[in-house]
């Protein structure tokens, strides 16, 4: 399988860039035409989503079968979890001290109606996240794509694989998920090779519909323009300083070749603003480009999708730190702890599609008592946030690939 799919001899990543710079100048000079080209995002959109169930359930349970005891298990699972939360505390931390200097909401005039009317403030409790992670019915999970079940499931199937005793069937089993993995990966490629005509659709559309919203244009010119530059600022230290210090560091590998081979993934993940759609791709890269194990990636990929989200941290720390600031209310010590420990479980509950980071800044809010209505502050710049958010944490996901590779001992190509 070649590295990165060519059309007219150009590499996958130069495809993804000139498509999003042309769907943006169609978007832009064409708003009102763009239905006719809408339609390419969303069936693009449909095919990542229809192979990410069976991608994760196949390359998981492969992937668990090929790691041999439960203690190897153990130990992955361990540093995975570990990588995680290390990486999202100090994206937050990060982000706690740009927005701490920069202060973008202090003095900002309000200038807007409180009443943004209700913010769906759905929150489920910690330990009932927790609870939910053991599906009721399985076959519901698949349904509904509710990953943290599946990926649950994927994992307990594959290790009770590794326990049959009859070695006929055990084969069987381990060949006929080795196979299936095969056929989706080949089914993502297929896939990935309409990239540059989706990404074209989905900027279309996404710059169109921001064509048309002045108040977007008018908020990133004013008080809103210095809340996005923090959240940017902080996004950029993180992912090129911080995390490449990781890789280097703890991998001893090389985080510049690691960027090159994730090119594409990334602009996926910009265009996307979805780590779950970006999913497939990320796969793909990081075992084709960056050469880690599909042992390892099919482990730390699909759970790093779902739970570990360093640009989303980050940002929901500087936005409900803004919206504070913005409301006149000086957060002490006590409570900006408060912040960051809510931010972190606010980025592991979003889910990896467009905004939900938006909505998940209520579960901070109702933490610190700030009112629910902030979150209309920031609703004109959240899209472009998004993109940016959602490219580090498919970046942060594929650093930890690469990492906990490293640290098992893979030899990489980066
Ligand atoms: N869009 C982000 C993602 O998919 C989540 C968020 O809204 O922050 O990773």
């Amino acid at each position: 399988m070649s590295a990165t799919p060519r059309f007219l001899g150009l590499a996958l990543h130069w495809q993804i860039l000139i498509a999003l710079f042309l769907g943006g100048l169609f978007g832009y000079f064409a708003h009102e035409s763009v239905e006719y080209v809408a339609w390419m995002g969303k069936l693009f959109l449909r095919g990542l989503k229809m192979v990410i169930v069976p991608l994760i359930l196949s390359s998981i349970i492969s992937g668990i079968t090929n790691l041999g005891t439960g203690d190897n298990l153990g130990r992955l699972g361990t540093k995975t979890i570990l990588y995680y939360l290390s990486t999202s505390v100090l994206a937050i931390f990060t982000g706690l001290l740009f927005v701490n200097v920069i202060r973008p909401g202090v003095g900002a005039e309000l200038g807007f109606e409180q009443s943004v009317g209700e913010v769906d403030a759905t929150q489920v409790g910690f330990s009932e996240t927790l609870l939910r992670i053991v599906p009721e019915n399985v076959f519901k999970a698949f349904g509904t794509g509710d990953m943290l079940s599946i990926i649950f499931f994927a994992i307990i199937f594959g290790f009770f694989i590794t326990k049959v005793k009859d070695n006929k069937q055990q084969d069987a089993l381990i060949n006929f998920f080795n196979g299936a993995f095969d056929v989706m990966m080949k089914i993502t490629m297929f896939i990935i090779l309409f990239t540059p005509f989706g990404v074209f659709g989905i900027v279309a559309e996404v710059v169109a519909e921001q064509a048309g919203n002045n108040d977007a244009l008018l908020a990133v010119g004013g008080r809103l323009g210095k809340y996005m530059i923090t959240v940017l600022l902080a996004l950029f230290v993180h992912a090129f300083v911080i995390l490449p210090l990781y890789i280097r560091i703890v991998a001893k590998a090389n985080p510049w070749r690691h960027l090159q081979a994730m090119r594409s993934a990334l602009l996926m993940a910009f265009s996307t603003s979805s780590s779950s759609a970006t999913l497939p791709m990320s796969m793909h890269s990081v075992e084709n480009g960056s050469g880690v194990s599909n042992k390892i990636s099919s482990f730390t990929l699909p759970l790093g999708a779902t739970i570990n989200m360093d640009g989303t941290a980050l940002y929901e720390c500087v936005a409900a730190m803004f919206i504070a600031q913005a409301y006149g209310i000086n957060l002490g010590v006590g409570d900006q702890l408060l912040v960051v420990a809510t931010a972190l479980l606010a980025s592991i509950g979003a889910a990896g599609i467009p905004m939900a980071g938006l909505v998940m800044i209520t579960v901070i809010l109702t933490a610190v008592g700030l009112p629910l209505e902030g979150v209309g502050l920031i609703l004109a710049v959240d899209r472009i946030l998004d993109m940016c958010r959602t490219t580090v944490n498919v970046w942060s996901d594929s650093c930890g690939a690469v990492i906990i590779a490293k640290t098992e001992g893979e030899t990489l190509k980066v």
